[in-house]
């Protein structure tokens, strides 16, 4: 019994239940030749997975921009 449930963090994946994030057409996905039915929050044609990986590389480079200004942490 481990008691789990959905704890006060989010998940770290998005979640792209919402019908708003599906399209009936088809299209090519921003980040990959891919097709999808999916977009992301900014309406895009986008895998849940590629945007997924789009925001980590967001937030590394985000981190290593600070890195280069000394403004760590
Ligand atoms: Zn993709």
């Amino acid at each position: 019994m481990t008691g789990e449930d959905a704890g006060p963090d989010p998940p770290p994946v998005l979640d792209w239940r919402d019908a708003k994030h599906w399209s009936w057409t088809a299209k090519q996905c921003r980040y990959c030749p891919g097709l999808t039915n999916l977009r992301d929050s900014h309406g895009s044609h986008s895998h849940k997975c590629c945007a997924e990986d789009a925001l980590a590389q967001q937030a590394a480079d985000a981190t290593a921009a600070y890195r280069q200004n000394g403004q760590t942490t």
